[in-house]
């Protein structure tokens, strides 16, 4: 048999997860000196991941990076097998034995968890929750956000925070135009929130928004931002980390924070999204749903840049109708492939998948958050998947060249044996297509299709 990474015996990789990481891994190993077919396993009927579902509707330009990924899919060494859940339908097992190396990009599906009482209180959502609903991800389509209250509160001070406090502050008027799923924008019209609390832990030094993100919060159209000008006082180390030259994206958000506080209030926006610091969720309260938020005074300790939050056993009381944590993601494990518990990452060496103990794992490597954890903005997937690519391409001796694998064939036999619709590229255009029709009338980019369903009814 001709050497394996040749036209005659192509290197054959399945990548499983079709968010930015797979489709960067995909494009690492297409452009590779090496013959390769890459195919990706996508659980949904739609590609691209966080992208389409995680990325907020109002930052159309974030999405532009599926431009990119059409591209790749358009390349003749690229097959999606979507609507396909690995571990249910097809095992890792399987795919060791019909392709030669498997990586694993499938994120961080799920929330860390705060561990406070109260923390399952009717009323009290993950963000992930929120936002699959909004993007009109079809695992959170039916979920249900009471926003007849007055007060909503977001625990943590993330992107994701930042973007979860935007929609609730947002006008309708200010998302019509978006790609916001229409169940969303219909109980977002009835909100008669009034209050948004947006929570630190640390301090306005150590705030993980970046500065783009904050910034929109000065341009609501009915909502004011509000920061005390008290809480933007600073301890000696955290005057030092703003100090700090690279550290210039704190830097900005802290004057953002301070600039909030100079505002005068604008008495014609219904709306104030409070941003406040150093305060510890401590618990939960309320009977049926949540009614009481208690949250612990914090100061900080540690050197500059490693500084944590302490509590001071003085509590505060906010009266809450509806809270979010966003407080980080992790990711969830997938049967035959090692899992870190405690990091919620599959334990890797540069890519090369590894069990607990260190021990490299053969055929299996992974990328993006399920690899590193859930860090970084779309564009810092890219040299992850490239570090995962280049130690899949150095091991490439090591695959067994002699022993004929199948490929995506043997994939779609088992699913067809199981009578799984598998969604193809071509099939996804489709769909594709039809949102996108649907979209026009309103003005929006695209309608989603919120159930599987519907999207698979699209192509039968
Ligand atoms: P994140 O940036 O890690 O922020 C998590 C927040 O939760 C931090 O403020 C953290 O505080 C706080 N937190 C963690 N554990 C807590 C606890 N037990 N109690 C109270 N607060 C707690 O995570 P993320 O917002 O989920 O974002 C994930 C990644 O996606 C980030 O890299 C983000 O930049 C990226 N993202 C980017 C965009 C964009 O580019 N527009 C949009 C969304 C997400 P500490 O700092 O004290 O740990």
């Amino acid at each position: 048999m001709d050497n394996l990474g040749t036209d005659n015996n192509p290197l054959l990789a399945v990548i499983v997860g079709s968010g930015p990481s797979g489709f960067y891994a995909a494009e690492a190993l297409i452009k590779s000196d090496v013959k390769i077919k890459v195919d990706i396993i996508e659980r949904l009927p739609s590609p691209y991941g966080l992208v389409r579902s995680g990325v907020a509707p109002d930052h159309q330009k974030l999405k532009q990076a599926i431009n990119l990924y059409k591209k790749i899919a358009d390349t003749p060494d690229f097959n999606l097998i979507a609507n396909v859940t690995v571990g249910k339908d097809v095992s890792v097992e399987e795919l060791c034995e019909s392709h030669h190396a498997v990586i694993f990009t499938c994120g961080a599906e799920t929330d860390r968890k705060l561990g406070i009482s109260g923390e399952e209180l009717k009323g009290s959502h993950t963000a992930t929750e929120f936002v699959g609903w909004y993007n009109g991800h079809p695992d959170y389509r039916d979920l249900e956000f009471d926003l007849s209250q007055d007060v909503a509160v977001i625990i943590g001070q993330g992107n994701v925070a930042a973007d979860v406090s935007r929609i609730l502050s947002k006008t309708v008027d200010e998302l019509r135009h978006t790609d916001i799923a229409q169940h969303a924008l219909d109980v977002l019209a009835e909100s008669k929130l009034k209050e948004i609390h947006v929570i630190g832990r640390r301090g306005p030094a150590q705030a993980k928004f970046t500065p783009k993100e904050l910034r929109e919060f000065g341009e609501l159209s009915d909502c004011n931002p509000i920061v005390q000008e008290q809480d933007l006082a600073l301890n000696d180390e955290s005057k030092k980390e703003l100090e700090e030259k690279s550290n210039i994206a704190n830097k900005k958000i802290y004057d953002l924070f301070t600039n909030f506080s100079k505002r005068e209030l604008d008495s014609n926006k219904s709306k104030k999204c409070f941003f406040s610091f150093l305060l510890g969720p401590k618990e939960i309260t309320g009977n049926t749903s949540i009614e009481k938020l208690i949250l612990e005074k914090n100061e900080l300790s540690g050197e500059a840049f490693k500084q944590s939050a302490k509590g001071t056993n003085e509590t505060i009381e906010i009266d809450v109708g509806i809270l979010f944590r966003s407080i980080g993601y992790r990711g969830i494990p997938i049967v035959g492939v090692p899992f870190h518990e405690s990091w919620g990452t599959i334990p890797n060496e540069k890519g090369r998948v590894t069990e607990n103990n260190g021990a490299i794992v053969e055929q299996l490597y992974t990328a993006g958050w399920i690899k590193r954890g859930p860090s970084g903005i779309i564009g810092t997937n890219r040299a992850c998947s490239v570090e995962t690519v280049n130690c899949l391409l150095d091991d490439l001796t090591k695959f067994n060249s002699e022993i004929k694998k199948s490929g995506a064939e043997g994939i779609y036999l088992i699913l067809n044996d199981k009578n799984i619709r598998h969604v193809s590229f071509d099939d996804w255009a489709e769909i594709d297509a039809k949102e996108v029709e649907l979209g026009k009338p309103k003005g929006k980019p695209r309608e989603k299709y919120t159930y599987i369903d519907e999207m698979l009814s699209v192509i039968n």
